[in-house]
Parts: C-alpha cells; sequence; structure tokens
C-alpha cells in the first residue's frame, strides 16, 4: 500500500521550477532528524489559471527526487479534485485529495439517512474521547443534523474514491478527504460522525481536512482566536484517534492542515500537539513559491524588478478578475495597496520587503502580498520572458524558495534549531 509517512508536507510549486530547492529543505530537515515525505500539490484552479497539465507535476517530481538521489517515498497530489475534473489527474497523480465540501448541505437519499442514523444510535446522548476528560452532548436531534448536512458530501467521496481505485487500483494511491474551502468550520464532534460516514465504504483513508476556526488565508498569517484553535484541533485529534479504533479506519490516518502557508501564529501549537499525543500531521502549503519567485526576482534588480513591477501594475489593474476564484481564501484591504506610480520607484530591497512575510518589517504589507499571491496568471501571459528570468535568476531565487520552506514553515512546526 502507499503510505504517507507520519509527517508530510504539500508543496505547491505553480511554474514547476522550484522542485529541487523545495526538495532541499525536506531533506536539510531530515538531517535534522525530521523525515517529512514531500508531496508536490497543485489545483486544477491553478493548471487551469496558468496553462499546465498534472503530468507536468509528475515530471518535475521525478526529475528533481532522481537529480537528488532522494530515496524515500514522494507523492504527486491531485490537489481539491471534484467528480467534474478528477479523470484528468488519475495517470500523473498518487495522492487525491477529494474536496467534497461543494456538495455540503445536500440532502443525502431517505434510505441513505436512515441506515447511517442506526449505524450511530449507540453515541446518541453524549461521546466520550478516551484517554481524556473530554465530552460532548450528542442528542439525536445533532446527530441528524450532522447527517443532513454532510452524509450527501460523504456518499459523494465515496463515489470519486471508486473513479479513482478503479483505474489506479486499490493500494496504489493516498486518499484524503477535504472540506476546508467552506465557510463554516466543522466542529470536532461533527468530524467524528464525517469519520463514521467515510469509514462505511472501507476506503483506505489517511489524512482528512476539516475547517478550522479562524481564517487560513493564502500567504499570509492565521486570523483568529489562537486558544480557540488550539482547543479545537485538539479535540480533532482525539476524534481522529477514537475514529480509527472505533470505525476500524486506517490506524495511520492523519490530520491534513490546509495552511494556505504561513501560519506562524498557530504553527508552534500544531507543532506541540502532534509532539503530546505522538501524532502524525500533514501540512499543505499554498503556491506561496511562486511569491518566493517574484521576490527573487526584486532582489536580482534589473529587468528581474522590472518584472516583479510589471505583474504589481498589471495586478492593480485587475484585482477583481484575479481575486474571483480566490474570494474565500484572502482578503484583501484595496485601500491599503500602493499605487503603482509610486511601487515603480521602489528599489529591489524596497520592492522585496513589502512582499516577503516577515511581519516585523514595517515595510511587510500583507495587502500587496495576497494580491500577488493570486496574481500569476499575468506571469503566466508572459510565460517566456519569466521562465528565461528565473533561469537566469536561479540562485537567488532558489535560496528565497528553500529558507521560506525551511525557516518559516519547518523550523516553526517542529521547533528545530
Ligand atoms: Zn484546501
Amino acid at each position: 500500500m502507499k503510505t504517507l509517512g507520519k509527517y508530510s508536507f504539500g508543496l505547491g510549486d505553480r511554474f514547476g521550477h522550484q522542485g529541487s530547492a523545495q526538495l532541499k529543505a525536506i531533506i536539510d530537515a531530515e538531517s535534522k532528524g525530521i523525515e517529512i515525505t514531500p508531496v508536490w500539490n497543485k489545483s486544477n484552479r491553478e493548471h487551469t489559471i496558468i496553462g499546465t497539465v498534472p503530468a507536468d507535476v509528475r515530471t518535475e517530481a521525478d526529475y528533481v527526487t532522481a537529480k537528488a538521489g532522494f530515496k524515500r517515498p514522494y507523492f504527486v497530489d491531485a490537489d481539491h479534485i471534484n467528480l467534474d475534473n478528477v479523470e484528468k489527474f488519475i495517470d500523473s497523480s498518487d495522492f487525491f485529495t477529494i474536496d467534497v465540501a461543494s456538495y455540503i448541505g445536500k440532502a443525502a437519499g431517505k434510505a441513505e439517512t436512515e441506515e447511517f442514523l442506526s449505524s450511530v444510535k449507540k453515541y446518541t446522548g453524549k461521546v466520550t474521547l478516551p484517554g481524556s476528560s473530554m465530552t460532548f452532548k450528542t442528542p439525536g436531534t445533532l446527530i441528524k443534523q450532522v447527517a443532513d448536512k454532510y452524509l450527501f458530501a460523504a456518499i459523494k467521496a465515496w463515489e470519486i474514491y471508486r473513479k479513482i481505485e478503479k483505474i489506479k487500483g486499490h493500494d496504489n494511491f493516498v486518499t484524503e478527504v477535504s472540506m476546508d474551502e467552506v465557510a463554516h468550520p466543522q466542529t470536532p464532534v461533527e468530524l467524528f460522525f464525517i469519520l463514521k460516514m467515510l469509514s462505511a465504504e472501507n476506503i483506505p483513508l489517511q489524512t482528512i481536512a476539516p475547517k478550522f476556526s479562524g481564517r487560513f488565508n493564502k500567504g499570509v498569517d492565521y486570523a483568529g482566536d489562537t486558544d480557540k484553535f488550539k482547543a479545537e484541533f485538539e479535540a480533532d485529534l482525539l476524534v481522529i484517534d477514537y475514529a480509527i479504533h472505533e470505525f476500524g479506519l486506517p490506524g495511520n490516518l492523519k490530520m491534513s492542515i490546509h495552511s494556505g502557508s504561513d501560519k506562524f501564529a498557530i504553527y508552534p501549537v500544531i507543532g506541540s500537539l502532534i509532539k503530546k499525543y505522538d501524532k502524525g500531521i500533514h501540512v499543505k502549503t499554498a503556491g506561496t513559491t511562486w511569491l518566493e519567485e517574484i521576490i527573487g526576482l526584486a532582489e536580482s534588480g534589473g529587468d528581474g524588478l522590472d518584472f516583479a513591477k510589471e505583474i504589481y501594475s498589471g495586478s492593480l489593474k485587475k484585482i477583481a478578475d484575479l481575486t474571483a476564484p480566490y474570494a474565500d481564501v484572502i482578503d484583501i484591504n484595496v485601500s491599503s495597496l500602493p499605487p503603482a506610480d509610486e511601487v515603480a520607484k521602489w528599489s529591489s530591497h524596497e520592492f522585496a520587503e513589502a512582499l516577503a512575510h516577515n511581519p516585523d518589517n514595517e515595510r511587510y504589507n500583507s495587502n500587496m502580498r495576497q494580491l500577488v499571491h493570486v496574481a500569476y496568471k499575468l506571469a503566466a501571459d508572459r510565460k517566456d520572458r519569466f521562465y528565461k528570468l528565473l533561469e537566469s535568476n536561479e540562485k537567488i531565487i532558489s535560496k528565497c524558495v528553500y529558507e521560506n520552506i525551511y525557516n518559516k514553515h519547518i523550523r516553526r512546526l517542529f521547533d528545530l534549531e
């Protein structure tokens, strides 16, 4: 069976040039005693916007791992796929993030609902998580609500899984179910019953990505109550543990956090809780490697800096188009965006410092960072020039990419020196 290691990291590389630099961060973590399975993820949305195909990600992952002599497993994740677009990912991916968000809230059939309700009768009243004092009230009305909200989505997850399994075979891929791109978080008690639903068809579920409280905006820090997140995350860890034993889910089932990258405020919380309970984790980062490419180009000066400025001024003209596909996962305060004529005068450092996520730097602008994060289409429109610049400034860019993954993510999460 294809299994993820205890720790795994989802790496986004939209333009396929930074795989080696990303892998170097994984290899360096291993030398510090933290073995992480690299997973290269790219969503259908990203492929469509850039004009790439899933096979491109496979080619890159195979190439960079072979080049580095990397002998451990690695994966290519068909990120956020659903019934409509899974097909084209099947050949080249061996990790599937089955996104059922759009099916949440739709009603399942009467017979299926009744079958589910009778299968969970014994949990009516209250559920106590073993090994803790945590107890949930679970009146019948609540269980019925959970069924009405999530059972149809679970059935769709089975359906998508079967479609992949039919072509790839049972043991040849990792299955994740995600529900994170929705407006409201799932509570731990909801997660408990969702896992029961997902267990019904013996799907070898290895990771589950719920939506947590707070905002997980792309490329910027967590916005929300850290203590509330901590309590929720801890309860979810215990729920998964209990569900594994109670529902016969795979023993290596673990939490997947679609971090959107850069969740500096909660990485230490996650790190200390998985340590406390000796649990694994999959942390999916977003395509912020693209931001490192722009930062690296800005730092390179000359044509690189001009290109970075051109992307930014172009993004200001197309804010509505560029942000629309990301409405749920960004919060841009337009009035805090620096005007293009001002940015045109910026030096390499001024531009790079505004974009790089160093909260202590007073030039850092999270609004500009989020806008450029979603402006990658503008680079795709200038692909030849962009790729030439990536290649001629490779050294400085790969250093930015590496330091971002290693220092800002891995070190914070695993509390490394
Ligand atoms: Zn996600």
